[in-house]
């Protein structure tokens, strides 16, 4: 079991098992894991390497997961044909849809 500081889920573990035989070793690295602003779940695709290989070329491609910025840009798009009132959009989603609306 790792130390209680080292529970943490920020950063990712990597597990060892049998060292010097039967002993288990859990490593942290200090490897950022990007999460979504809105639903905290992991971001796919963002890993290291070259400037394309560690982001989405997307809009909020870094930022959010990719239900949730399908959420973002169908509000975008109902407010802009004013299906929608800005005032309707859910609050966690409102600031995100203001910068596309900007744009
Ligand atoms: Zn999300």
């Amino acid at each position: 079991m790792p130390l209680p500081r080292n529970r943490s889920r920020k950063y990712r573990v990597r597990v060892r098992k049998n060292v010097r035989g039967s002993r288990t070793v859990y490593k942290l690295t200090r490897e950022f894991r990007a999460s979504c602003a809105i639903c905290k779940k992991n971001l796919a695709g963002i890993g290291t390497g070259s400037h394309t290989q560690k982001s989405v070329s997307r809009a909020f491609g870094g930022n959010l997961c990719h239900s949730c910025s399908e959420r973002v840009i169908i509000d975008v798009v109902r407010v802009r044909e004013k299906i929608k009132n800005l005032e309707d959009v859910d609050l966690s989603r409102r600031a995100y849809v203001q910068k596309l609306l900007k744009q």
